[in-house]
């Protein structure tokens, strides 16, 4: 599916600052994750030539009772945790939300579930994602108007978006930047974007080097800098709090340790019917808001 990228002696390409000079922070996972020498952004060595991603976000992605490290234990089961979080996101949005459009596409929407929280809000929901499997179950189940793909392939015409959202989905992207230009056109002027993404940088210290399915790891500040080259100005940076069910938290927790068996916990709690109350914790996680110039 994925290959190391053939090398260009000590340059990478930055989405920010094109051929660089960088550095090698870590290799994992038979890929090469690296430091720009000129704006400090830290991403897979030639993310941009990564093909065929999408059959990483199938078969086993969403629903695997020993994903620990990538992917989730039952990403379906915990839709009403999903329609909490969203709730909260939602809610900070409306804030800050001017005039009276309620156009919202969510790229990287996964299943739909905060595009159906939008939805019963009063926003006209569209979405897309690189799942098919993800993108059915949004259709089938839920109703929406989902677009298998990327950003590009979204029908809809330029300036007509007032929010665009990125929940934990930027870090996944072959090219953010590609992605934050086109949000660009498609937002009118005075639109909002909202991202969720893991901080590098961030205090608590749950981050863990997981490509291919994270091929950019942000800083408040490279991140800031993307938004700027692509049209934006940062309103809101904050800690993300979310909700976990426990069986889903306690898994990360067992795979970001590194012990054996990560479903055996979340197992326990599911056989005594915990595992899917869900507790608010604070996340390695930033939530940005920013708006289209
Ligand atoms: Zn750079």
């Amino acid at each position: 599916m994925h290959r190391l990228p053939a090398s260009m002696g000590d340059l990478s390409t930055c989405v920010l600052c094109g051929p660089t000079p960088a550095t090698l922070v870590v290799a994992a996972n038979g890929f090469r994750i690296v430091r720009c020498g000129r704006c400090n952004l830290v991403f897979v060595d030639g993310a941009r030539d990564l093909e065929n991603l999408d059959t990483f976000y199938s078969g086993t992605y969403y629903q695997g009772e020993d994903n620990a490290v990538y992917g989730y234990r039952d990403y379906t089961a915990d839709r009403s945790i999903h329609l909490k979080n969203s709730q909260v996101l939602l809610s900070v949005i409306e804030r800050r939300a001017t005039g009276s459009g309620r156009v919202l596409l969510d790229v990287g929407c996964a299943h739909g579930f905060f595009l159906r929280a939008a939805q019963a809000r009063g926003w006209v929901p569209h979405g897309v994602d690189i799942s098919a499997e993800a993108v059915e179950y949004a259709r089938r189940d839920l109703g929406l108007a989902v677009t298998r793909g990327n950003i590009d392939d979204c029908r809809l015409p330029p300036l007509s978006v007032d929010v665009v959202t990125l929940i934990g989905t930027i870090e996944h992207l072959t090219d953010p930047m590609r992605t934050l230009r086109s949000a660009a056109r498609l937002l009118r002027s005075g639109g909002l974007l909202a991202i969720t993404t893991p901080d590098i940088e961030g205090r608590l210290g749950y981050f863990s080097w997981k490509p291919p399915e994270h091929l950019f790891y942000f800083s408040a500040r490279t991140l800031a800098r993307l938004l700027d080259e692509t049209g934006f100005v940062v309103e809101l940076r904050r800690i993300e709090w979310k909700y976990y069910g426990l069986a889903d938290l306690g898994q990360r927790l067992w795979g970001y340790w590194g012990l054996p068996n990560p479903n055996r916990w979340a197992r326990a709690l599911e056989s005594v019917g915990l595992g899917r109350l869900s507790v608010k914790i604070p996340t390695n996680e930033m939530l940005v808001i920013a708006r289209r110039r």
